[in-house]
C-alpha cells in the first residue's frame, strides 16, 4: 500500500460502462483498486448523443491524471451570439467555450481504461452487501463479488430505488431535438456565420443552440459536426407521450 495508492489490493466493481461509470473506474484504479466495469449493452455505446459544451469538472481526469492531451479531444469557439428570427446578428460577444462529443469523450475514458476491465452485456439484476463485501448478480448467471459496489447505473438506476424507493423523475417541461450536420457541408455564408461561435436562437417558449464538435475522425476542421439542440416547451400528456416514442414504439422516461 502506498500513499498514492491507499486502496492497493482491494476489488471494486462498477455497474454502467458510461460516462460516469467509466470516470469512477478510473478514479478507484488510481486509489489502487483493482476495478472492473459492467455494462448491459452488448456493443461498445456508441451514437448516444452528440455535444457536450465542456465544464472544468467534466474534463478533470484528463486535464489531472490522463497522459490524453484534451486538445485531442475538443474544439473550441472564441465567440457567443444570438441570431433574431431572420438569421441576423443580434449580439456577438468574445467568450471563449470548448466542447467534446459524447463518442469523442467515451472512447478517450475507455481507452485510458482499457478493454481488459470493462465487460459488455453483463446486466446486473441483483446486489447484496455482506459485512465485507457486496456481490452483484448478473442475467448471464455470472456473479461478483468486490469490497466496493459503484453503482452508475444511469436516471433510471435500479440501485437507487432500492435505496432510496422514494425518488422519482420529474419531468423538467421541455424536450430537446437534438442532431449533428458536417461542418464542411454547411454553405459558406452559414458556415462563416456559426464556425466560431456558440449560437442561440431564442423564440417563444423555445430556444436553438449550436456549436461545432469533434467528428468521428477528430477534432480536424474538415472532421467537424455542427451540434444543434432545438428546446421546447412541452406540458406533461399526450402531445409528450408521443413525442417520446421511438421508432420501436417505446416511450423514453
Ligand atoms: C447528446 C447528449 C448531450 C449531452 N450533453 C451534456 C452536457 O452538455 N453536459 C452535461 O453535463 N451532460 C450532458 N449530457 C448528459 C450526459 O451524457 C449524461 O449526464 C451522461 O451520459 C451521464 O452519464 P452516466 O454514466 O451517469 O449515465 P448514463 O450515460 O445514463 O449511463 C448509465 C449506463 O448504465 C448502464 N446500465 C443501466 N442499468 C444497468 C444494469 N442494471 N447493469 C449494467 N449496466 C446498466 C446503461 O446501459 C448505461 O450505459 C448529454 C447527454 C446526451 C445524450
Amino acid at each position: 500500500m502506498t500513499a498514492t495508492q491507499p486502496y492497493s489490493g482491494a476489488t471494486a466493481v462498477v455497474i454502467g460502462g458510461s460516462i460516469g461509470g467509466l470516470t469512477a473506474a478510473l478514479l478507484l484504479r488510481d486509489l489502487g483498486f483493482d476495478v472492473h466495469v459492467y455494462e448491459r449493452t452488448p456493443s461498445a455505446l456508441d451514437g448516444r448523443g452528440s455535444g457536450i459544451v465542456l465544464q472544468p469538472d467534466t474534463v478533470r481526469w484528463f486535464t489531472e491524471r490522463s497522459a490524453q492531451s484534451l486538445d485531442d479531444l475538443s474544439t473550441s469557439t472564441g465567440y457567443v451570439q444570438y441570431l433574431d428570427r431572420d438569421g441576423r446578428v443580434e449580439f456577438r460577444e468574445e467568450r471563449r467555450y470548448d466542447y467534446t462529443s459524447w463518442g469523442t469523450f467515451y472512447r478517450a475514458l475507455l481507452a485510458d481504461l482499457g478493454d481488459g476491465s470493462y465487460h459488455l452485456g453483463e446486466f446486473a439484476c441483483g446486489f447484496d452487501q455482506g459485512t465485507d463485501h457486496a456481490t452483484v448478480r448478473f442475467v448471464s448467471g455470472t456473479t461478483v463479488s468486490a469490497d466496493l459496489v459503484v453503482f452508475a447505473d444511469g436516471i433510471t438506476s435500479a440501485a437507487r430505488q432500492r435505496f432510496d424507493p422514494q425518488a422519482k423523475l420529474k419531468y423538467s417541461g421541455y424536450v430537446g431535438w437534438r442532431g449533428t450536420f458536417p461542418v464542411r457541408d454547411l454553405d459558406p455564408q452559414t458556415r462563416a456565420a456559426l464556425d466560431d461561435a456558440i449560437t442561440f436562437n431564442v423564440v417563444p417558449n423555445s430556444h436553438i443552440t449550436m456549436y461545432p464538435i469533434p467528428g468521428e475522425d477528430g477534432t480536424a476542421a474538415e472532421y467537424r459536426l455542427m451540434n444543434y439542440v432545438w428546446y421546447r416547451n412541452v406540458p406533461e400528456g399526450p402531445e409528450l407521450t408521443e413525442l417520446l416514442t421511438d421508432k420501436r414504439g417505446f416511450t423514453s422516461p
